[in-house]
C-alpha cells in the first residue's frame, strides 16, 4: 500500500545502491555504501536529486535482509542513507541492526521530519536548514534542532547573502552557549560563488562555520549519478 511520501508495505524502495566518496560533510573524501530511497516530502529550487523525489522513481523494493545483503557486498564501515529523504521509510531497525554490527551511519535528512528522540548506535545526523532560497524554508522542523548532538552536521545550503543571515540568526538564536552539532554551509551549486561564503564567514567571525563544497561535483560532472 501506498502513502503520500514513503511506503508503508514492508519493503525498502530503492533508488540505488552504490559505493562512494562522501563528498560533503564530516566524513568528506572517506568511501561509504549509499542507500538512496525514493520519496521525498519537499521540493527544493536546486534539488539535485529529482530522480528521486517520488515513490514512481523506486528502482527496486527490496526487504530488510536484501538491504542488509547489499551492503555487506561492500568492505565499508560507513552507510550513508540519503534520498529523497530516509526518515520517511521504516530506517529505526535496520539502523540498530546495522549500529550493532558496528557500522558508523549518516543519515542524511532535509529538516523537515522529526529525528528521532533514540537513535540507534552508530547513527549521526546530516540535517539540512532550508533557507528562503529553497523555497521550503516554512516547512523546517524546528523542534529538531533540540535533539542535534555534537556528532551531528547542521548543513546549510545558501543561494544568497539573504540565506546567509538566516544560517547566521539560526546560530545564534538556538546554539549560543550550548553543545551543539558541526555547522557547515555549502553553495548552491551554479547559482553562488563559494569564495563569497568564506567572505561571510570572515566578514560576520563565525567561529564554527566550516565552508565547503560538493567534493563529487568537482570530481565528476555534476548531473552524474551513483558517485
Ligand atoms: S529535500 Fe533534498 S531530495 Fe528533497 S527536494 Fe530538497 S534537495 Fe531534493
Amino acid at each position: 500500500m501506498k502513502s503520500k511520501y514513503a511506503w508503508d508495505d514492508g519493503f525498502f524502495h530503492v533508488t540505488e545502491i552504490f559505493d562512494s566518496i562522501d563528498g560533503e560533510g564530516k566524513r568528506t573524501g572517506l568511501m561509504a555504501v549509499f542507500v538512496r530511497l525514493a520519496g521525498c516530502n519537499l521540493r527544493c529550487s536546486y534539488c539535485d536529486t529529482a530522480y528521486s523525489l517520488t515513490l514512481d522513481d523506486t528502482k527496486e523494493a527490496l526487504t530488510e535482509e536484501e538491504v542488509l545483503r547489499r551492503i555487506h557486498g561492500y568492505p565499508w564501515k560507513r552507510i550513508t542513507l540519503t534520498g529523497g529523504e530516509p526518515m520517511l521509510h521504516p530506517l529505526h531497525h535496520l539502523c540498530q541492526v546495522l549500529g550493532e554490527e558496528g557500522y558508523d551511519i549518516n543519515i542524511e535528512t532535509n529538516g523537515a521530519v522529526p529525528l528521532w528522540r533514540e537513535r540507534p548506535e552508530g547513527v549521526f545526523y546530516t540535517m539540512d536548514f532550508k533557507c528562503t532560497g529553497s523555497g521550503m524554508k516554512a516547512h523546517m522542523n524546528r523542534d529538531n534542532f533540540k535533539l542535534l548532538e555534537p556528532q551531528d552536521v547542521l548543513k546549510f545550503v545558501v543561494s544568497s547573502e539573504e540565506d546567509m543571515d538566516e544560517m547566521k540568526e539560526i546560530i545564534s538564536h538556538y546554539f549560543s552557549g550550548v553543545r551543539h552539532p558541526a555547522f557547515f554551509v555549502s553553495p548552491v551549486w551554479g547559482r553562488i560563488e563559494p569564495e563569497k561564503l568564506v567572505e561571510y564567514v570572515r566578514k560576520n567571525r563565525l567561529q564554527d562555520v566550516r565552508v565547503q563544497v560538493q567534493l563529487h561535483k568537482i570530481i565528476w560532472d555534476p548531473d552524474r549519478r551513483g558517485v
